[in-house]
């Protein structure tokens, strides 16, 4: 049974202004799909917080309901891979961008956008993972496929604080590397410690200028800053190190030389969550589910109702976010 009304939060757009409102819709009100999903869950993600802000050009037709991720559970479905009560996942696919997403109570989406919610996993804690969580999860594979020569080298997590990176330095101790964590906030170094950094190191000394080659430092990093950090990691990679380049949180231009490739087999992987393909989507929440327990999981949270979206928006585009943010849509 579908509800009478549903509440969801809308952007959109006022004499030149981004204005984000929490309305009551109805059923009429729903999106085009085959599967409509009561929501549980939603998240913030670093693109959700330009979205929100207008501070990027994130949403592209207004009103539009943000959020690009969202976990549930189907109420009616109009395709054989789901039925009712059915626990789903939905991250990317440009729901929150081109279509509506997650900041509401009820939804209808396409039936191939969806994950069906692995065994052993809640729906919060699917949200406290997100687009974040299953971005770190694909780089820590583009790695390990690009295969990590580790030579007693540490491996480096850049912007370590925040939701990717946070899940990140989570994954590469699991799987039993030596993680750098860099981060611009000495208040998080504890909670690094925590995730499972064995170093901790300001963020300032890997974007710092250089020479075209640095020391051999690295074996292999995340990063998620981009930018003149992404430029220093490419340095001081070591013989055959890969970086997996994921963010733009510090800059958008990339001013590297060619040396660190051709005398070094330096590897840049690019990665991208939006329009990752179900199956591997799949491999990777299956990973994401087993790896990550749900204490972990915990201390690297908090949930939000979807009033503070606005306040958390505006935090985590000044970078004050630690960890993941998950929205609980019915509160
Ligand atoms: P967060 O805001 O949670 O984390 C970003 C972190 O980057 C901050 O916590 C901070 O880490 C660091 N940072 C922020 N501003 C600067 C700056 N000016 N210079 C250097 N470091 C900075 O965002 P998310 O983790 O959600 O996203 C991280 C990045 O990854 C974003 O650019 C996002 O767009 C991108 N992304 C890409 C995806 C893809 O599919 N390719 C999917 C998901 C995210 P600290 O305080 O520790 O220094």
């Amino acid at each position: 049974m579908l509800p009478e009304t549903y509440t969801a939060l809308l952007v959109d757009q006022r004499e030149g202004a981004t204005v984000a409102e929490i309305r009551t819709l109805t059923p009429a009100d729903l999106p085009p799909g085959d599967v409509i999903v009561r929501v549980a869950y939603s998240s913030l993600n670093y693109k959700d917080g330009l979205a929100v802000t207008g501070t990027g050009k994130i949403i592209r037709s207004f009103p539009l309901v943000p959020g690009i991720d969202l976990a549930g559970t189907v109420i009616e479905s109009g395709s054989p891979a789901y039925k009712p009560g059915d626990a789903v996942i939905l991250t990317g696919w440009g729901i929150g961008e081109r279509y509506w997403g997650g900041y509401t109570q009820l939804t209808r989406v396409k039936s191939e956008w969806l994950v069906p919610l692995p065994n052993g996993l809640s729906q919060l804690h699917s949200m406290a993972i997100g687009t974040a969580g299953l971005t770190a999860m694909l780089c820590v594979m583009a790695l390990e496929e690009a295969g990590i020569v580790l030579n007693n080298r540490e491996v480096l997590v850049t912007g370590a604080a925040g939701g990717v990176g946070s899940v990140a330095v989570a994954l590469l101790a699991k799987a039993g590397f030596s993680v750098v964590a860099a981060t611009g906030r000495p208040e998080t170094h504890d909670y690094l410690r925590m995730l499972g950094a064995a170093r901790v190191v300001d963020r300032a000394e890997i974007a710092a200028p250089g020479r075209a080659l640095e020391g051999e430092t690295w074996a292999a990093a995340i990063d998620t800053v981009g930018g003149d950090t992404l430029a220093g990691i490419i340095r001081a990679l070591a013989y055959n190190g890969a970086v997996a380049a994921c963010g733009n949180a510090g800059g958008v231009q990339l001013n590297t030389t060619v040396f660190p490739f051709i005398l070094r087999g330096t590897k840049l992987l690019g990665v991208e969550s939006v329009l990752c393909p179900f199956n591997r989507r799949q491999v990777a929440w299956a990973r994401l589910a087993q790896d990550l327990t749900p204490e972990l999981l915990d201390s690297l949270v908090q949930v939000v109702s979807l009033a503070h979206v606005p306040e958390v928006s505006r935090q985590i585009v000044a970078g004050q976010i630690r960890g993941r943010v998950v929205v609980d849509v019915n509160t």
